[in-house]
Parts: C-alpha cells; structure tokens; sequence
C-alpha cells in the first residue's frame, strides 16, 4: 500500500513502488561548508539515500550552494518558520524543501509553490503537534490523532489549490502510538508519498525501539515510502538503525543479513564476538547474503543449510564451516572471522 503517487526528489524516486529510501539529517552548522560536506559524505557511504540541511539563515543559504554540488545524494533544506528561506534553497539547488504550512503565512507559501514549481523542486509538508492550525485546534481541544490528520489533509489541500502535486507528508509524534495511528488514517484518505518518522525518539536504546516499534509496524501494513530515524546520537546511528529497519522487513535489496543465536550452556564458539566483529565488517558492503553463526549443532545445522555461508560450533573451539547449505570444510575457532570475510568479498 505503498503511496500511488510517485515524487522525486533530486531523481530519487519516492513512493509508487520504489525502494523505501533512509535519510538523516546534518547536524553540523551548514554555514561550515567543509563540516557539512564531510558529514554528508559520511552518511552516504553508510547507505543514505537522501539528506536534510536546516538553513536558518541567508548565509546557510548560499553555503548550501557549495555543499550540494559536492553531494552525491538529494539535498532537502529544512527552513522551518522563514520562507524566504525556502526560496534561496531552492534557488540553491535545493532537491526537496521542507516546510510546515502551520507556521509559514499563505503568501510565503505561494511564493514557495511558485519557486518549487519553476525549478522541479519538490516539497515535503511536515505537520506535527505544535504546528496544528488553531481552529483545527481548538475543534479537536488537543492536538490529537484526528486533528493531526486533519491538518495534514488540509495543507495538501492547500498545495493541490496550487495546482501542485509534487510533495510528501509526514505527521511525525514522539508518541509511538499516536505516531502509528496518525499514518494509518492519514494512508486511508491520501495518496501522496508518506514520510515515515518518530519524532525526538531519544537516545540510541529507547531511540531505536520506539523507531522500530513505529517506523516498523507501519512498515509491516505496507504504510510508507521513505524514513528517518530521530536519535539523540550521531547520526551514523539513525542510518544504521533505519537500513537495519527495513532489513528487518525484507524491504532492503543488496544487503547482508546475520543470522546469529542468543548463545547458551551448549555453545562452543564466540558467538556474540563474532558476530558482532561480522556486523561491523559488513556494515557499508551491499551484497545480498544471509550469514548464519551459532553456538551449536542444536540449530546451527538447520541455519546453515539455510543460508549462504554458515558456521555452527561443533566441539570446543571447532566450528563447522557451510556454504550454500552444504558443509564445506571444519575450521578452527580462531580463524572463523578472517575466513568468513575472504568468503564474503568472493561472494
Ligand atoms: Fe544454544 Fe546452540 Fe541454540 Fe546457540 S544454537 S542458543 S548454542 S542451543
């Protein structure tokens, strides 16, 4: 249920069926061109499909023309409550602009839809709690699941009067259920691409549950098209949770999956080490492998036989080495690692 219109954003294809895209937001000053840059790059080699600059001044404006042409992925600017700061994104080279009509007066915002329009810059409408229109408001008496998505439909309303279709909404929550319940009734009555997102979700722990929780569960119904995990932490984090996310969900072409057991009185290999060592090698590799590492024979057999390369503990130090669900070879605990990497790159 993937939205039936399809946007783009810097040539991203974003809802009708394409891949679920992940995206991060800098949290460097954007006027540090250099900072910006790095941080980007960074997130870019981590699998990020598109990123988000604030840009609340003139002068983070005219970096920004800098930072995106030494970008390989979609730029939007966040301007948040100045238009005119949306207007020099956008003449910046600005992919997507987000904006939150609830604070940005309806002059500004035809001002906006005009500049998007002549230059095929799309527009990410971003509603949340604190920016609910005040007769929805006071409707509603608080800024409930109802009155969010009221607002919502109203600011596409808006866009669409415009004679402009080239955006995307969120109604981010920092409650998980209001969250989920906001998306799935707003999925029910339009058809535009869904930003996906548990706003100020905490630190990395809490953080990447209740993401997982949110993101994960509307996800799972098919609500959704792209996301961006909010952690109070580097924002390597919110990258890496959100593609473990869509991993989880089968939504992610090209990556490796690590099947690894709990471990128990019966193991006889490091598992937790190993397959910890094997998570941090195959973090940026875009490969599609399942690789499974158990403590045992109980399930390691079943697992192996399953997947592309698997290792089971067999005796004490002594693993069993399986590719492609056929036993390959006995190994030696302390060469598992090093072997399963060789094996990896061959793949
Ligand atoms: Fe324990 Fe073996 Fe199961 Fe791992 S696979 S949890 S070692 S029984």
């Amino acid at each position: 249920m993937s939205s039936k219109k399809q946007i783009s954003v810097g040539g991203l294809k974003i809802g009708g069926g394409a891949d679920i895209s992940v995206q991060t937001m800098t949290n460097t000053n954007t006027e540090d061109i250099k900072s910006t840059i790095q941080q980007i790059n960074q997130a870019t080699e981590l699998g990020c499909d598109l990123i988000r600059v604030s840009c609340p001044t003139p002068a983070s404006t005219i970096a920004l023309k800098e930072i995106i042409k030494n970008s390989q992925i979609p730029i939007i600017a966040d301007i948040h409550f100045n238009y005119k700061r949306a207007i020099e994104s956008i003449e910046s080279g600005a992919a997507c602009v987000r904006i939150n009509p609830g604070n940005t007066p309806e002059s500004g915002i035809k001002e906006i839809i005009k500049a998007a329009k002549d230059n095929n810059v799309a527009i990410r409408i971003g509603i949340n709690s604190g920016s609910i229109e005040n007769d929805i408001l006071e409707k509603y008496k608080e800024p409930s699941v109802d009155a969010i998505v009221e607002s919502a439909v109203l600011n596409c309303k808006k866009l669409e009067d415009l004679d402009f279709q080239n955006f995307k909404i969120s109604v981010k929550s920092s409650d998980v259920q209001t969250s989920i319940e906001a998306y799935r009734k707003l999925s029910q009555l339009i058809d535009y691409p869904l930003h996906l997102g548990i706003t100020e979700s905490g630190t990395l722990f809490p953080g990447t549950i209740k993401s997982a929780i949110g993101i994960g569960s509307l996800l799972a119904d098919g609500i959704g098209d792209t996301i961006r995990v909010s952690l109070s932490s580097d924002i390597s984090d919110e990258i890496k949770v959100g593609k473990q996310i869509l991993k989880s969900l089968n939504l992610l072409k090209d990556c490796i999956n690590i099947v690894s057991c709990p471990t128990c009185s019966r193991t006889l290999i490091d598992v937790i080490e190993i397959s910890r060592d094997l998570e941090e090698y195959c973090e940026s590799i875009n490969k599609s492998l399942k690789i499974s590492v158990l403590g045992c024979v109980v399930n390691g057999i079943g697992e192996a036989a399953e997947a592309d390369i698997g290792v089971f503990g067999f005796k004490k130090g002594i693993a069993k080495l399986y590719i492609k669900g056929k036993e390959f070879k006995t190994i030696e605990e302390s060469e598992i690692f090093s072997i399963l990497k060789e094996l990896i790159d061959e793949f």
